[in-house]
């Protein structure tokens, strides 16, 4: 191959890895803002703050919604926060540097929850449980002292699967993460504008992106297993059934209670024959008709699988 036809190929991959990357950023915007309408996430004049991680998923959800604060028709504004626990070896300097880079207002706060967490929890028991919480207090505290009317947090749509799937395995309860909810002290209104998006798409988008992604295993702590092992059967379900996941989603959006068994949701105690025909009645007999699997979207087009993008 000579110089010339070589400078072609290396063209046409640039060319293709830009189309890609705009093709993967312009879905996840849609998604974001689908999700975001869908939910009344932001409204004028809300102050979100973000919250940074240093994982793929919160930058990700930086990137996007300060994308999105550029193009969209209501004024609001952000601030990015992210919580410095304290963990041995974390990269300090990391957020500072790239959200100084940005332009974008921001707090870094620091608080070292890894000392008392290693000082309260028993050598060998898990961490997370009490660091979450203790997590959670400072953060709301901190959007009280930043007058935050939303907290995002960079949740996606496999995270809301594997906690529904968390809690039917193992709390005995149908219940997943929701896109937008009031927070537990009641103060707060938490939202999760990544609700749409799937995690793969994230993946692509951080390394495109060249996100400077901080390790999250600095604390030491035991990965949560049984999460992990549903989102390993997640992705494999992914793989080997294309369509289904979107189908798990969709039906977190389309919850039908007179067909499950909660009577707090349905007053089947009541129930009787009224003669009133209804499209939620027991069919009895028939067979349900399900799509094909693979042609149930949550939303229309997606961005190919191919790994092929790259920043512009
Ligand atoms: S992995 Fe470490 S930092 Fe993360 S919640 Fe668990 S204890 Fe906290």
């Amino acid at each position: 191959m000579n110089a010339a036809t070589e400078t072609t190929v290396l063209s046409d991959a640039d060319k293709k890895a830009r189309f890609n990357f705009n093709k993967l950023t312009k879905w996840l915007r849609h998604a974001v803002g689908d999700a975001i309408n869908d939910f009344n996430m932001i409204e004028p004049g809300d102050r979100v703050m973000v919250c940074l991680s240093g994982g793929k998923d919160s930058y990700t959800m930086l990137d996007i919604l300060l994308g999105l604060q550029q193009s969209a028709p209501i004024d609001f504004s952000i601030v990015a926060v992210n919580l410095d626990q304290k963990q041995p070896g974390f990269p300090g300097h990391v957020l500072p540097q790239y959200l100084s880079s940005l332009g974008v207002e921001y707090r870094i706060v620091e608080e070292d929850t890894y000392s008392i967490v290693k000082r309260v929890v028993p050598e060998g028991k898990t961490t997370c449980g009490l660091c979450s919480r203790l997590r959670r207090g400072i953060l709301y505290r901190v959007a009280d002292e930043l007058g935050a009317t939303k907290i995002a947090l960079g949740h996606h749509r496999e995270d809301i699967l594997e906690t529904l799937f968390l809690n039917m395995f193992h709390g005995g309860k149908l219940k997943a993460m929701p896109p937008k909810l009031v927070s537990d002290d009641g103060r707060h209104v938490v939202i999760r504008p990544l609700a749409y998006c799937r995690e793969k798409d994230i993946a692509r988008y951080a390394v495109a992106r060249a996100f400077p992604i901080i390790p999250c295993n600095l604390c030491g702590s035991q990965p949560n297993l049984q999460r992990q092992v549903i989102g390993e059967m997640i992705a494999d379900w992914d793989k080997r059934f294309p369509g289904r996941i979107e189908s798990m989603f969709r039906a977190l959006r389309n919850v039908v209670p007179s067909h499950l068994a909660d009577p707090a949701l349905y007053d089947f105690v009541n129930a009787r024959a009224d003669g009133v025909a209804r499209a939620d009645g027991d069919k009895a007999f028939d067979r349900e008709n399900f799509a094909e699997p693979g042609r149930i979207n949550i939303l229309a087009s997606r961005p190919d699988d191919d790994d092929g993008c790259g920043a512009p």
